[in-house]
């Protein structure tokens, strides 16, 4: 398989051909068709295994072919991590794979103050990468929406255990419309972890790496 056969638009190819991407790896060519159909899915994958661009070229490929809603300060994509490194590298992916796109990433985390991440949330953003409980303040203070946000994903979700995310994130995802996509993916699937992926998902597409 290559990418050019996976159905992405070609400023999505140009940009892979640019990273020097040549072959899709195993999750990329199981999740990318599937997630250009609108599926969701439930991803058991570790880092390393080119999980972030499986994830972020169909959603860029599908923002790119749906005209952007003309709601101000909302997001059309919302992807969580869980600790500020990571949020940062999905927010680079995104960069560059979009890099031939006007679409428009923007990367939120606590530690740092609020006012720049208001300003990009109320400008607009197409793809929003955030930690859950920056993302709550900025919820709860009226500076993000996410009502109309079409596709959701929760990254490293066993790990979001750990750090005690799980209370946010189920406050986080009560705020999203119940017609979306939504993708979940964990290293381990602990009780609790299955539990919260019951919960968001609707007849998920099940990625094993
Ligand atoms: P990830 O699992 O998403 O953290 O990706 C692991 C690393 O593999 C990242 O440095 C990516 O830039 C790289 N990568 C992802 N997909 C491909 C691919 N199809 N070909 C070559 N490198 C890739």
């Amino acid at each position: 398989t290559q990418f050019s056969d996976l159905g992405l638009a070609e400023p999505l190819l140009r940009a892979l051909n640019e990273e020097g991407y040549a072959t899709p790896t195993p999750i990329q060519a199981r999740a990318i068709p599937a997630l250009l159909e609108g599926r969701d899915m439930l991803g058991i994958a570790q880092t390393g295994t080119g999980k972030t661009a499986a994830f972020a070229l169909p959603i860029l490929n599908r923002l790119l072919n749906n005209p952007a809603r003309p709601v101000p300060r909302t997001v059309r994509a919302l992807i969580m991590a869980p600790t500020r490194e990571l949020a940062a590298q999905i927010g680079e992916s995104f960069r560059a794979y979009g890099r031939f796109t006007r679409l428009s990433v923007a990367v939120i985390f606590g530690g740092v103050p609020h006012g720049a991440q208001i300003r990009a949330l109320s400008r607009g953003v197409d793809i929003l990468v955030a930690t859950p409980g920056r993302l709550l303040d900025h919820i709860e203070s009226g500076h993000c929406r996410l009502d109309h946000t079409e596709v959701v994903v929760l990254d490293e979700a066993d790990h979001m255990l750990d750090l005690g995310f799980v209370v946010p994130i189920r406050k986080i995802v009560s705020r999203l419309a119940s017609r979306r996509q939504s993708l979940f993916f964990s290293a381990t699937m602990p009780k609790e972890i299955a539990t919260l992926a019951g919960e968001m998902l609707r007849e998920p597409v099940k990625v094993e790496v």
